[in-house]
């Protein structure tokens, strides 16, 4: 697929991405098996916008943010961050590219220092690359914390006492500390209540629109990547299997995996309520993936030809691509 992207240089573009981890085949095996947990991914993301990455668990999405952001080593293929090719980079160049990409997990208590208070939290940061330091340190935490909509009282407690989406605040308040130009979002909100959810989608979308943030926002289900994307790229196994924009790919899916996604997103109106698509199984085994198709074991439009050929995706309509030999022709 060759991507439109506009007028604009893309801020970041991956280009045949893989990341396989070995796996032990067992006492007596000779044979080294691999788990393809990303195998080819190629995709850009333009300066401002939201691209979000769904797909079930075990799918790569995780894999892929953190090869982005530095923290896994790709086993094969590119990314360019601002023109610059980062796998090609030296540690000392890295560390200067990682202040402009920043990461969000899903887990805020567990990415948070229990020890540390959220004063220090936060200035870690700006300590490690040497930034700021004394009272301008202190001012810019407070300042960060009022960003987040948190407030100064907070800087002296320590994360046991906020609430998950309280400790999602300090996590965003961590990830804005170096002034990014790219924040990779892990599955921010899939830890907390659907209430608390809306809150801090909100607050990263205020922020994008104050700071000029880029986004890549993961998650294993379309409800909150809808409110915040502008694309969307649908994974299975490790392979982007459709991607389109956000509008076009819930209206018009193409890819039999994105119809049955859809299918479990609740509607409010029961006259425009669908038939749930249920998939039968589970995701088969990445470490053995099935030939072809891998996903005509669980597809219910399935032929003979899927079974042997493999699909790529190909742009379908003008930024929309699918890989799937049968696309779906109409509403979803
Ligand atoms: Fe289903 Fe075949 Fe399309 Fe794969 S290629 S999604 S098995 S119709």
């Amino acid at each position: 697929m060759k991507p439109d992207k506009g007028a604009q240089q893309p801020l970041l573009e991956v280009k045949g991405l893989k990341k396989y981890f070995p796996v032990n085949g067992g006492f007596l095996s000779r044979k080294k098996e691999f788990v393809r947990a990303v195998d080819d991914l190629s995709f850009y993301v333009n300066p401002g916008e939201t691209l979000g990455i769904v797909g079930e668990s075990g799918c790569g999405k995780s894999t892929t943010g953190q090869m982005i952001t530095q923290l896994l080593e790709p086993t094969a293929g590119e990314i360019w961050f601002e023109g610059c090719e980062l796998t090609k980079l030296s540690p000392e160049e890295i560390r200067r590219v990682r202040r402009d990409m920043q990461i969000v997990f899903q887990d805020p208590y567990a990415s948070l220092n229990p020890r540390m208070r959220v004063m220090d939290i936060i200035a870690e940061p700006l300590r490690v690359h040497g930034l700021a330091k004394g009272d301008q340190l202190k001012k810019e935490v407070l300042e960060l914390l009022k960003v987040v909509g948190l407030g100064e009282h907070h800087a002296d407690r320590h994360p046991h006492e906020f609430s998950g989406g309280q400790r999602q605040r300090i996590g965003i308040a961590r990830a804005l500390a170096l002034k990014p130009k790219l924040i990779v979002c892990d599955e921010p909100v899939s830890a907390l209540d659907v209430s608390i959810q809306a809150q801090i989608l909100n607050l990263l979308k205020k922020l994008q629109s104050e700071f000029q943030l880029t986004y890549i926002f993961i998650a294993h289900g379309l409800p909150s990547i809808k409110h915040i994307s502008d694309r969307i790229a649908v994974m299975y196994l490790g392979k982007i299997v459709e991607l389109a924009d956000r509008d076009d790919l819930f209206a018009r899916p193409k890819h039999p995996y994105t119809q049955a996604l859809l299918s479990a997103v609740p509607v409010p109106d029961p006259a425009l309520r669908k038939q749930r698509i249920v998939l039968s199984g589970d995701l088969p085994n990445p470490a053995k993936p099935p030939q072809g198709c891998t996903f005509h074991t669980r597809c219910p439009y399935a032929q003979a030809l899927c079974r042997v050929k493999a699909p790529v995706l190909e742009e379908l309509e003008a930024g929309h691509s699918a890989a799937c030999h049968f696309p779906l022709p109409g509403e979803a």
